[in-house]
């Protein structure tokens, strides 16, 4: 970025809290079903059906409010947002306005320099007010069929109508597209974490936009701002931040100036683009929605929620570097979810060694997963097995090598690490006289390389560590090859 300007940005998420019906009907909320076969008068918006708050909806977004920072709200108040589209068929949204859910957050996250190829370099921590998040129902969804130029379709699908949302709004805090990057990673983690939301971007159970405007360093004004919509990954709303902040710095020192609007991301030219401008802005006439009484949170309801909520992730994170010795980076991806943690610190009880828990589990483990495309949930090695494997290697009963082997196996089939190391061969010979012999015979077999480490090259030590590893095929244990060596030269 030219150094003259700096950028500012604010974000939107609308998260879907995940709850198994709709925040105002009993109908399911589920994907992939028939079109409109969830649904009933409330979520189709018939006349005089009622509206009837889903306190599950209610539970749900007090956790990921207070998992965020947010202070929940005594008294909120559902308002309508009045607007016209086909995927909404009251013809407006109950959403909530001045008195929302909760508000006042402050959240701290950790977010990085980076360099030109997003690569982080050094993390620090970074403090944002999150102005609000409140609770509404989502659209339905308009779908069309056919090509341009040919008889086209469009119908409406319901079945989305009425989904709980949290939406989170921040203060124009973020600088920089990395730490609004950085931001949202966070929040999906945390709304995963504490179970709100499945926060899964390409489901679409977690949108977000970025508003953005440019201003020369120094000024305290703020200039035009873009809504940035249509961000289908956190990566692709980084891209599109970063384009826009570059696009508007141009357009005001070329005098052109930028326009208050909302533009798309264009995943395929990677540049965003116009999809209306200000003059179409929506006044949404709220008003209080009649038919649902204010929303009021009792001080006993809060604490409950909070006494169920999990050790969050930077709290564990930290926990992990101050009680296990481990590093920032091992810690971080090491609470990247709940079920990463909670698999790390079961090796770590049984095996008494957290150091070599995090190298297995993120060097062999994760390799497997990913190459899998598995998650740690669902790997056949649970955190027992793999805890008995490090303690065999540990041992020195096997060789890290083999023990690489034996995972790979126990990852494909789900075997134990005895069961594994048997077929395989690797069980060692750890019988002292069975090694002694196997000592006598290669030193009556290379006398005078025996002479010459008696005589004193050491060196000498490691070949015939070789020679008796080799005639033993690799099976004695090198523990107690190197003691019998060591008596007997
Ligand atoms: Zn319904
Ligand atoms: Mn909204």
């Amino acid at each position: 970025m030219n150094s003259d300007w700096e950028a500012i940005i604010g974000m939107e998420i609308h998260t879907q809290l995940a709850t198994k019906t709709k925040i105002f009907c009993s109908c399911a909320v589920e994907t992939g079903g028939e079109p409109n076969s969830n649904t009933c008068p409330t979520c189709l918006g018939l006349p005089g059906a009622l509206p009837v708050l889903n306190k599950r909806a209610v539970e749900l977004g007090a956790r990921a409010a207070l998992a965020l920072g947010l202070e929940i709200q005594e008294v909120s108040i559902f308002s309508r947002k009045n607007y016209f589209y086909p995927d909404l068929p009251k013809g407006y949204q109950i959403s909530q306005y001045d008195k929302p859910f909760s508000a006042n957050g402050t959240l701290t996250i950790m977010t990085a320099d980076r360099d030109d190829h997003g690569h982080a370099k050094t993390w620090r921590p970074m403090t944002i007010h999150i102005e609000r998040m409140h609770l509404e129902e989502d659209a339905g969804k308009n779908v069309h069929e056919g090509l341009p130029d040919t008889d086209r379709y469009s119908y409406v699908d319901l079945n989305r109508a009425g989904t709980p949302l949290g939406e989170i709004v921040t203060a124009p805090d973020f600088r920089s597209s990395w730490e609004a990057y950085d931001y949202v990673n966070h929040v999906r983690r945390v709304l995963q974490w504490v179970g709100a939301s499945d926060a899964d971007m390409e489901k679409g159970n977690l949108r977000c936009e970025a508003n953005v405007s440019v201003r020369k360093k120094g000024e305290e004004a703020f200039r035009n701002k873009v809504e940035l919509k249509n961000l289908n990954s956190v990566r692709f709303m980084q891209k599109a931040i970063e384009y826009e902040i570059e696009r508007q710095i141009e357009a005001h020192e070329s005098g052109e100036g930028v326009s208050q609007e909302t533009r798309l991301w264009d995943e395929k030219n990677n540049r965003t683009r116009v999809m209306r401008s200000k003059e179409d802005a929506h006044d949404y006439r709220y008003f209080p929605e009649p038919d649902l009484q204010p929303l009021r949170v009792s001080r006993e309801f809060i604490d409950a929620v909070k006494a169920e909520l999990p050790e969050l992730p930077d709290a564990m994170r930290e926990r992990f570097i101050a009680t296990y010795g481990l590093g920032f980076g091992d810690a971080s991806q090491l609470t990247s979810s709940l079920a990463t943690a909670e698999y790390f610190e079961t090796a770590a009880r049984i095996t008494a060694d957290p150091k070599a828990s995090a190298n297995w589990i993120l060097g062999e483990l994760t390799k497997e997963l990913n190459a899998a495309n598995k998650l740690i949930e669902d790997s056949l090695v649970t955190a027992e097995d793999l805890a008995e494997l490090i303690t065999i290697v540990g041992k020195g009963d096997i060789t890290n090598n083999q023990a690489k082997e034996v995972l790979a196996e126990m990852f494909a089939t789900g075997k134990a690490a005895p069961a594994v190391i048997k077929e395989k061969g690797f069980e060692q010979v750890s019988d002292t006289s069975a090694i002694e012999k196997i000592v006598d015979d290669v030193i009556a077999a290379n006398p005078d390389q025996a002479a010459a480490f008696r005589g004193g090259k050491d060196a000498l030590f490691g070949f015939f560590v070789g020679q008796v590893m080799k005639a033993s095929q690799g099976k004695a244990n090198p523990k107690i090859v190197n003691e019998i060596l060591r008596a007997k030269l």
